[in-house]
This record gives C-alpha cells, structure tokens and sequence, in this order.
C-alpha cells in the first residue's frame, strides 16, 4: 500500500492517513503555520494515522493512536547534510516554541552519526554542530539515541534520514492534552560565570564565587564556536557538559582556529529533575 499522499495539500486532513487526535488537531496545525511562515521551502505533513487509529501498514510502533506525524520538506526535500534543511529543522523548532509542552521529541536519523559498530558518536556532523547543546524554543537539544531524556531532537538509527518524525506526548483518549507545566530554570545570569583564558591558552569556564550552590540543581551545557551564526557549515564548534566541579576547558585546537579574535560560549542550562527538556540559553562573547 502506497501511504504517501504529498500530493494533497493543506495543513489538516481527517481520515485517509491524517487522522490526528483531535486535540493536537490546531497545535498541529500551529506549529505548521509558524514554521513555514516566509520559510522558502514549506514543510508537509505526511502520514499521521488511520481514521481512529490503528494498524497503519508501513510504520511498524508508530502511528497507531494519532500522536505521531511524518513531515516532508517541500522544494529540494530533506537532506541533513544541507544548510538550508539544516535551516529548515531548526525553523521548525522555533515554530514549536508555543506547543513544546505537548511535544515529546523530533525523531531524525542523522547520517554517519554514530561510528561504525560503536557507540561513539561522530562529532564532525553537521547536525551536532548546528544543534548538540543548543536550547531551541525553550527546549534542550542532546540528540540522543534513548528516548525520554527531555532532548526535542532525538536521532535513531533508520527510516528517518528523508522526514522528521514529530511525536506528541502521549495522552488517554478524551483527556486534555498534556500540557505539563514549564519549569524554566529561572533567575540564570550569563554574570555568574567566568570565562578565562589559562596560561596554555585555553578557555575555562568557572562559576563565580558563591554561584556554584546557585546551580547545584541545574544542569549546564555548553557549546564553544568560532562564529556567531550557527548555519555556517564551517563552524568550528566544540561542546560537553560543564560537571559537577563546573569547569569548562575548550580544546586548544579550536582556539586555534579563530581569525577574529571573538568566539562565543552558549550555555544551555536546565534543571537536573523534572525539566522535561526546558531549557534557557545564554550568550557570552569573549575577546581574545
Ligand atoms: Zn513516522
């Protein structure tokens, strides 16, 4: 059975292969029109489920109970080796900024993410570079491969390497979506850091005197690039996990790379427990 239906267009479909639980029907649709708004190339939505739900031949756990929806990339398609699918992912994100409470993840498959045969990830990708610890429309991204970790990116193995999967939290017939509760980390200050070059020439990142018992509950990532704009393929990034001891080292050989004399930290704070995946970001430009 061919389920692929591109052809029609619109937002919001009943029956056939689009049937949605109707309380994600105008969240759906939300998030749609805010991603392709002025966007150059529109997203699609694809299959979803069959009316009421159900067997849906060609999607083996999913699209069952109408919380999970395949998105095409319209003009040139979906290829996450481009800048401007890059582009359009992270529109995407950003349109979901308003709906994030109903939304499980994005499931992308991610080319040559993880090594051959280990686990060990692949850090020149460009979907890591463009995403791996950034905080998009107030939800972390981490990419990991294990579901339920809060990330609003999530890569898995196969079958997603040409759409992006959206899935909506799961929720009991008739009950009201599950719009959980935002627990921003809040009162988070780019001044409670320090950011120092040491004698070797590499960046640290510290906490400010008195401010680490501040963070105690929170979880700080960072990212560390040599430019500000996030959509240049170029883009010489490192990122990781500032730890308990709250020190950041950027490697000594990106420091090399920087022409400018300015590079950029983010840092991406969440709560240890019970965030969920919420998130806020922060900028910190640092002069050499
Ligand atoms: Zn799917």
């Amino acid at each position: 059975m061919n389920t692929t239906d591109i052809g029609k267009s619109g937002v919001l479909r009943t029956g056939g292969d689009k049937w949605i639980r109707p309380i994600y029907a105008n969240i759906l649709e939300g998030i749609i029109t805010a991603a392709n708004k002025g966007a150059p190339e529109n997203w699609l939505i694809n299959d979803i489920s069959k009316l009421n739900g159900g067997k849906f031949e060609g999607h083996k756990t999913t699209h069952h109970i109408g919380i999970d929806v395949d998105l095409l990339l319209m003009g040139r398609g979906f290829k996450l080796n481009t800048k401007r699918t890059l582009n359009a992912l992270e529109r995407l994100l950003k349109g979901s900024k308003d709906y994030n409470g109903y939304i499980t993840d994005y499931i992308i498959t991610v080319p040559g993410y993880y090594k051959p045969n280990t686990k060990e990830r692949a850090y020149s990708s460009l979907v890591e570079k463009r995403f791996q610890n950034r905080c998009i429309g107030d939800r972390i991204i981490r990419l990991p491969k294990e579901r339920g970790t809060g990330s609003v990116l999530r890569h898995i193995e196969e079958n997603h390497s040409d759409h992006t999967h959206l899935r909506f939290n799961w929720v009991a017939p008739n009950a009201p979506p599950n719009n959980r509760v935002k627990q921003l980390p809040q009162d988070v200050s780019i001044e409670d850091f320090d950011f120092r070059y040491n004698s070797e020439g590499e960046l640290v990142v510290k906490f400010r005197n008195g401010m680490m018992s501040k963070y105690a509950d929170k979880r700080v990532l960072w990212r560390y690039q040599d430019q500000e704009s996030f959509d240049d393929l170029n883009l010489n990034v490192s990122f990781g996990e500032v730890l308990e001891e709250s020190e950041v080292v950027a490697p000594e050989s990106l420091s090399k790379h920087n022409q400018l004399g300015i590079r950029y930290i983010y840092l991406a704070i969440e709560n240890k427990n019970g965030s969920q995946g919420w998130c806020v970001e922060k900028k910190a430009v640092i002069e050499i």
